[in-house]
């Protein structure tokens, strides 16, 4: 197949990681007989120091070109002043709500190689593998706001319309009929009126999926659920800004962030994909940053944004592979462990991938 990808490789440590990323699609594309044609636009704080705008024109018009967008990260020391006018930020926040990327996927998997690495018992850790839906483009951190009015008071509202819900349930309820058929919908229905209606809409919408065994939790509940029995959970869905607080929690169980991708998907194929880690700033420039997180995101892209679900698991078999083979990077290599570099390690996944 011929193919259109937006690279957008941004700040930090987002080039290191990105470029290698790149080159194993290339390597992919051409093991497979597809063609990949890579565009790459500026954008965070890269793009303000160049153009004076963290998202600017030109990056939309190649993402709007492109059949999926593979995103480095943005932001960092140099542009992290508050009162500034622009924010690198505003770029990745700008992208969402111009291609209306509602859902945010987060899969979290634990590696038995790793199991040292992470802070829970290595018991609670078998066999983990859930999938995080995230609603990204509404709920409080879009609602009306005010910073501070008369009387020092300030608030956030949040929002839901039973559209909002819906559209994001029914990728969580899809995710889940090609899994493990479980889905746990978190809400605050005890409490918040916009959550009573979150649990209404998916309780409505299960009719339609009824071969999903469905299970609600309150959010203050989950977070100990998430601890207590990881390993029992498939898919878990969730509002704008419980997706991001559980999510974050859920990604300590790999044993570094640097393990994690995501894909922000909207209702066609078009998605943009990226690691869940930052800039990484203390280790930037040091090629030492572990690539994992966006090689499995490069895989995301392969598998929703262009169907290609074989070369997909041909990229995850080989980090797979290049774990169980003892190769780490810094960020999950014991005090026993020579860690490698970046470069070593992406040149293992590369090999894995021209030998399978
Ligand atoms: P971070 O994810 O950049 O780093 C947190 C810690 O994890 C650091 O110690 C870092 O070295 C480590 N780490 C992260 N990714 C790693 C990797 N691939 N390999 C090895 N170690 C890794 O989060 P932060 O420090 O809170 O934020 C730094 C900057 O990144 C800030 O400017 C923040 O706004 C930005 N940020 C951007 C995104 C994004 O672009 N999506 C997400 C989070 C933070």
């Amino acid at each position: 197949m011929q193919a259109t990808i937006a690279v957008l490789s941004g700040d930090g440590i987002g080039p290191e990681v990105v470029s290698h990323a790149t080159r194993l699609l290339a390597a992919i594309a051409e093991k497979r007989g597809h063609q990949f044609r890579f565009v790459h636009g500026l954008i965070g704080g890269i793009a303000i120091d160049e153009t004076g705008d963290p998202l600017p024109p030109e990056t939309v018009a190649i993402c709007e070109d492109a059949d999926a967008i593979l995103l480095g990260a943005v932001g960092g020391p140099k542009w992290s002043d508050p009162t500034a006018t622009v924010q690198p930020e505003r770029g990745l926040l700008g992208l969402r709500q111009h291609f209306g990327l509602f859902a945010n996927l987060r899969p979290v998997k634990t590696y038995p190689a790793l199991a040292a690495q992470a802070p829970l018992r290595a018991d609670l850790l078998q066999d983990i593998d859930i999938l995080f839906v995230r609603e990204l483009v509404s709920g409080i951190y879009f609602g009306e706001r005010q910073e501070q009015g008369a009387g020092d008071v300030s608030y956030d509202t949040m929002t839901y319309t039973s559209a909002q819900v819906e559209q994001v349930a029914n990728v969580a309820f899809r995710a889940a009929q090609g899994r493990r058929g479980k889905l746990c919908s978190v809400d605050k229905a005890n409490v918040l009126a916009s959550m009573r209606l979150w649990r209404r809409t998916v309780v409505a919408l299960h009719e339609e999926y009824a071969d999903v065994e469905l299970e609600h939790l309150l959010v203050d509940a989950a977070t100990m659920h998430l601890l207590t029995r990881p390993g029992s959970f498939d898919v878990i869905v969730a509002g704008n800004m419980f997706g991001d607080i559980l999510s974050d929690e859920a990604s300590v169980l790999a044993g570094s962030l640097g393990m994690l991708p995501s894909a922000s998907l909207r209702a066609d194929n078009f998605g943009l994909y990226e690691p869940v880690h930052g800039t990484a700033p203390d280790i930037a420039g040091r090629g030492i940053a572990n690539p994992i997180g966006m090689f499995l995101s490069a895989a995301l892209l392969l598998r929703y944004s262009l169907r290609l679900d074989d070369e997909a698991s041909a990229i995850e078999a080989a980090v797979d592979a290049a774990l169980a083979d003892g190769l780490r990077t810094a960020d999950i290599a014991s005090a026993d462990e020579t860690p490698v570099s970046t470069d070593e390690f992406a040149a293992a996944v590369l090999a894995r991938i021209e030998t399978s």
